[in-house]
C-alpha cells in the first residue's frame, strides 16, 4: 500500500458521468469499477440521486459520479431535483464524461451539450452501444455527424464490451491529476450500505413493473441489522395510488415475492452475507410532488 509520502506518482479525481436519461450511464459505471452498484434499467430516469462510484488501485483512484440524466421533463418536484443534482454535479470535477448512444442524437441531448460547454475540465466524449450498429462505416457516419457538436477525439465503445470499457479506462486514467487519494481506498462508494440496498430494490421495481408503474415508486428501509452472520432488511415501498399498490403486490403476492428474491440475490453480492429480506407495500399520495417527503426520503 502506499504512504503518504510517495504519493507523487499516484493519480485520482472525480469524473462526473453526464447524459441524457438511458444512455448508459449506469452500465458504464458498473463495468469501470468491476462491480454492481449503480442501478440500470431500460426505462429513462433510472438514477435519482448522485451516487460516487470509487475504484482503487495502487497507482491511481477513480471516484466515478452517477448522475440522473440531464431531460426535459414536468415541473414535479422530483424531476427538477433530478435536473439539479445532474447539472451540480459538473462543478468541481476533473473530467467530464459525456456519453451519448450511438442511434439517436436528440433535443435533450443538446441541453446536456449546453451545460457541457460551461466546464473547464477535459471533456471525453463516448459513443455508447456501438454493438447495435451492424457495420463499421455505419459507425462512422455516426461519428462523423457529430463531429459538427464535439471538437476533439469521440470513442465509440460498448459499455458491454470489456476491451473497449479497459480503453476507456486507461484513457480516464490519463487524464487525473497527480494527487494522494480523496477517499480511503477501501471505500466503494461514499454512500451507505442502506442506501445501495433500498436502490437495488427499486432498481428491481422499475424492471419488473416496467410500464405499469411510471415512476410513482420509491423505496425506504426501515430495518437494517446485522446479527448472527444474517442481515435482516424491512423495506417500505411507497407508491401514489392504491391501483399501483396492488400491481406491485400482484396475484396472490406473487410480484412482490418476485422482486423481493431478485433484490436479495443482489444485497447478498454486495453485502457478501445471507439476507432475510422483508417487504411491503404502502400508498402515499402525490410523494413526489412534495418537498418535505422528498427530504424525508433522502432526496435533499
Ligand atoms: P442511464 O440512464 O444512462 O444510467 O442508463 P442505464 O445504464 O440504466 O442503461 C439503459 C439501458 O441501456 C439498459 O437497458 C442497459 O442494459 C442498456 N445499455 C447500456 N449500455 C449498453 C451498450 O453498450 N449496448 C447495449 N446494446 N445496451 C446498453
Ligand atoms: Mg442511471
Amino acid at each position: 500500500m502506499q504512504t503518504p509520502d510517495n504519493f507523487q506518482h499516484f493519480k485520482a479525481g472525480f469524473i462526473a458521468v453526464v447524459g441524457r436519461p438511458n444512455v448508459g450511464k449506469s452500465t458504464l459505471i458498473n463495468e469501470l469499477i468491476g462491480q454492481k452498484l449503480s442501478i440500470t434499467s431500460h426505462k429513462p430516469q433510472t438514477t435519482r440521486h448522485r451516487i460516487n462510484a470509487i475504484n482503487s488501485t495502487d497507482e491511481y483512484q477513480m471516484v466515478l459520479v452517477d448522475t440522473p440524466g440531464i431531460h426535459i421533463g414536468n415541473k414535479r418536484a422530483l424531476n427538477s431535483y433530478m435536473n439539479k443534482t445532474a447539472s451540480s454535479s459538473l462543478v468541481g470535477v476533473d473530467v467530464v464524461l459525456w456519453l451519448l448512444d450511438s442511434h439517436h442524437f436528440t433535443k435533450e441531448d443538446e441541453r446536456v451539450l449546453e451545460h457541457i460547454k460551461t466546464v473547464e475540465c477535459p471533456v471525453i466524449c463516448c459513443l455508447n452501444k456501438i454493438d447495435k450498429f451492424n457495420t463499421k462505416p455505419d459507425i462512422l457516419k455516426q461519428l462523423t455527424k457529430l463531429a459538427q457538436f464535439h471538437q476533439g477525439e469521440i470513442i465509440p465503445i460498448s459499455a458491454f464490451n470489456k476491451k473497449d470499457v479497459a480503453y476507456l479506462k486507461n484513457h480516464i486514467i490519463g487524464l487525473l491529476p497527480q494527487q494522494a487519494p480523496i477517499f480511503d481506498p477501501d471505500y466503494l462508494t461514499d454512500r451507505s450500505d442502506k442506501f445501495i440496498v433500498a436502490e437495488f430494490i427499486r432498481e428491481k421495481l422499475m424492471r419488473r413493473l416496467s410500464d405499469e408503474l411510471p415512476y410513482g415508486a420509491t423505496v425506504e428501509i426501515e430495518h437494517f441489522k446485522q446479527e448472527n452472520g444474517l442481515y435482516r432488511i424491512s423495506a417500505k415501498i411507497l407508491v401514489e395510488r392504491d391501483s399501483q399498490k396492488r400491481i406491485v403486490i400482484g396475484k396472490q403476492g406473487q410480484m412482490l415475492k418476485d422482486i423481493g428474491t431478485d433484490a436479495r440475490k443482489n444485497i447478498e453480492d454486495f453485502l457478501n452475507s445471507k439476507v432475510y429480506l422483508k417487504l411491503w407495500v404502502k400508498t402515499q399520495e402525490n410523494w413526489s410532488d412534495d418537498k418535505r417527503s422528498l427530504r424525508s426520503l433522502g432526496y435533499d
